[in-house]
């Protein structure tokens, strides 16, 4: 075949693969257009998952009827003049290739009118093709209307997935944005029936319970702002070449679960990168990260996540659907990703509250505004229940009020981010778990989940210097299998970092000579037991996430364990020392250490109110 052009029509819909891939692509490239507008209302309405009609209206500044044909032009935009313009975009669109593109696989309706002018002017579009205009009455702002989307492109249309998941990709695009933009009333209609409403009120939190209903909500947590006055952190980079210029700012805000709640994919996990989402498995990972040892493995936070930064910091021109950027220097914005939303997360720490079948508690739930849900639940707590006793003596002044009554969380002045649980031990359930009262009501500790977390933060501290060890009076014999012998003297630097002085003595017999101080009358040969699982399960992670492991795993063999009666001076001991770790509230494998029974959840129970 010899070399030829392409004819017009078919390289546009070359083109217009790359922008529309699916009706979602659509509803995200004119919610795009909508924002960019300066709209405060968008309105999404579909029929049949968007095959037949996908109808977007906002109340924006609107297209001048002598433009409104250029707009369906390929590369035809208002949003950038020149190359250099590429370096600082504001916008959310500059490619111009959008309506276009979604032109030339469907049939289009725009109707437009700009707010000077008293007639809107309309325009329909046939494969690309303007094939009627005239001047109609319309209110203020744009209406794109896309019918029969790629009813020219039958190759497309056998690619689509089912209704119901092409309707779910809709509603991905459309609640993102509308937690994005909050300021921004949204609504989406599918097939005449309303599925989603934002006030536009400009809290996040409304949109949270929105689009996760009101339980899930209740359990994100805020992330950020930064450090300065308007919520920016300066972070200096670590790349060679980035490091002698100047500081750049990275903001990062938004909310994320408590560990308490959690997905078994990423699905959930969303990044805006200066008011645009993007798709970055980095960053994502960056979130992920930062919940070492509160998630269980597997299991995936919720979040929203937007991150703000000088536009000449990220180069958003990579992929016709702007899903993809790339930044100038990654690990710093990975860094501070992560590191904030850490922050944001131990220093939350709510209790987790016990479900009581038949009860719920929505009584006085008011979320408002940017209020977190635990000053919510403090303001809610009866000032009654809180007794002198629960003030624990030996308490530094600064946790506890000049009238007696203990710190919240917002309180608390130490400067360590660390708020009292203020736990009084009342005894031992089922040999299992310790029965405290708290300062909003009834505490229920599993023993074995709450030594794990205090020896595992211990390990974690110590392991900065340099692990102690005792050395045993007597040495102690293990007989392991060859294999799991072998296994075991493979990492025997690995476990004398970690305190353990294990020498092999011919076979496949090893000795303990010294194990953890701080492990105390643990079992040393359970302990090289459950290390020698661990090293057999097989995959092999990085060095210091192996390590990481071993210390999760050795503090679970060495942890009480349920069933262990525990006398009141030792559940005290425990109580205290969890008090004092950095996550109280969960296990190193994100188990949950405590639940909670609230003074109302009791008062509602015994029907007092
Ligand atoms: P881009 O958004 O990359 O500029 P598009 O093809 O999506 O390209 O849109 C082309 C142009 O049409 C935009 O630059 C803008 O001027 C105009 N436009 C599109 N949609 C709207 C809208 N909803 N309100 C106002 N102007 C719009
Ligand atoms: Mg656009």
């Amino acid at each position: 075949m010899p070399i030829r052009v392409l004819p017009e029509e078919v390289a546009a819909q070359i083109a217009a693969g790359e922008v529309v891939e699916r009706p979602a692509s659509v509803v995200k490239e004119l919610l795009e257009n909508a924002l960019d507008a300066g709209s405060s209302a968008v309105h999404i309405e579909v029929r049949d998952s968007g095959r037949r009609l996908i109808r977007v209206s906002d109340d924006g500044w609107g297209i001048p009827a002598d433009q409104i044909g250029v707009a369906f032009h390929r590369y035809s935009t208002s949003k950038l003049a020149s190359v250099a313009d590429l370096e600082a975009i504001g916008t959310l669109g500059f490619r111009g290739e959008a309506l276009a593109s979604i032109a030339s696989v469907s049939r289009v309706t725009m109707v437009s009118r700009p707010a000077g002018s008293d007639a809107g002017a309309s325009v329909r579009l046939e494969a690309g093709r303007i094939i009627s205009r005239e001047t109609v009455g319309a209110p203020r702002g744009t209406m794109v209307g896309v019918e029969n989307l790629f009813y020219n492109v039958p190759a497309r249309l056998k690619f689509l997935r089912s209704v119901l998941t092409e309707r779910r990709h809709i509603d991905a695009v459309v609640s993102r944005y509308a937690l994005a933009y909050p300021a921004v009333r949204f609504r989406l209609v599918h097939d005449g029936r309303q599925v989603l409403q934002t006030s536009g009120s400009g809290s996040v939190r409304d949109v949270l319970i929105t689009v996760f209903g009101l339980d899930a909500a209740r359990q994100m947590v805020e992330v950020g702002p930064g450090e300065d006055a308007n919520g920016w952190t300066e972070v200096q980079s670590t790349e060679p070449d980035i490091a002698d210029r100047p500081l750049s700012l990275v903001h990062v805000s938004g909310y994320t679960s408590d560990p308490a709640l959690h997905r078994a994919n990423r699905n959930q996990i969303t990044l805006f990168i200066n008011g645009r989402w993007v798709q970055d498995s980095g960053l994502g990972y960056a979130i992920v990260q930062a919940y070492h040892t509160l998630l269980m493995t597997g299991r995936y936070p919720i979040s929203m996540i937007q991150v703000r930064l000088p536009p000449d910091q990220v180069d958003v021109n990579v992929h016709p659907t702007k899903a993809e950027v790339r930044f100038r220097d990654k690990d710093t914005v990975f860094d501070a990703v992560q590191r904030t939303v850490r922050r944001a997360l131990l220093s939350a720490r709510p209790v987790r509250p016990v479900a009581v079948p038949g009860l719920r508690d929505t009584g006085g739930w008011t979320v408002t505004g940017d209020q977190t849900v635990h000053a919510a639940l403090a303001a809610l707590r009866p000032a009654a229940f809180v007794q002198p006793a629960m003030v624990l003596p030996g308490r530094s002044p600064g946790l506890v009020q000049p009238n007696g009554t203990p710190a919240t969380a917002a309180d608390d002045a130490t400067g360590t981010g660390r708020a009292p649980l203020l736990l009084r031990v009342i005894g031992q359930l089922g040999a299992s778990y310790v029965v405290a009262e708290g300062p909003t009501g009834m505490v229920l500790i599993d023993q074995h989940a709450a030594h794990e977390r205090v020896l595992y933060e211990r390990y974690m501290a110590e392991r900065q210097e340099g692990v102690v060890t005792q050395a045993l009076l007597v040495v102690i014999p293990v007989d392991l299998t060859p294999e799991r012998a072998a296994l075991v003297e493979e990492h025997l630097p690995h476990l004398e970092r970690l305190g353990f002085y294990v020498e092999p003595f011919g076979g496949s017999t090893l000795m303990v000579r010294g194990v953890p101080a701080l492990l105390g009358g643990c079992n040393p040969e359970k302990v090289l037991q459950a290390v020698a699982d661990d090293l057999e399960q097989g995959d092999t992670p990085l060095e210091s996430q192996l390590e990481d492991r071993l210390i999760a795993r050795v503090c679970k063999t060495a942890a009480v364990k349920a069933g262990h009666v525990m006398t009141m001076p030792e559940m005290v001991a425990l109580i205290r020392q969890l008090e004092q770790c950095k996550s109280p509230h969960t296990c190193p494998h994100g188990r949950p250490t405590m639940i909670e029974m609230s003074a109302e959840q009791l008062a509602r129970r015994f029907e007092r109110i």
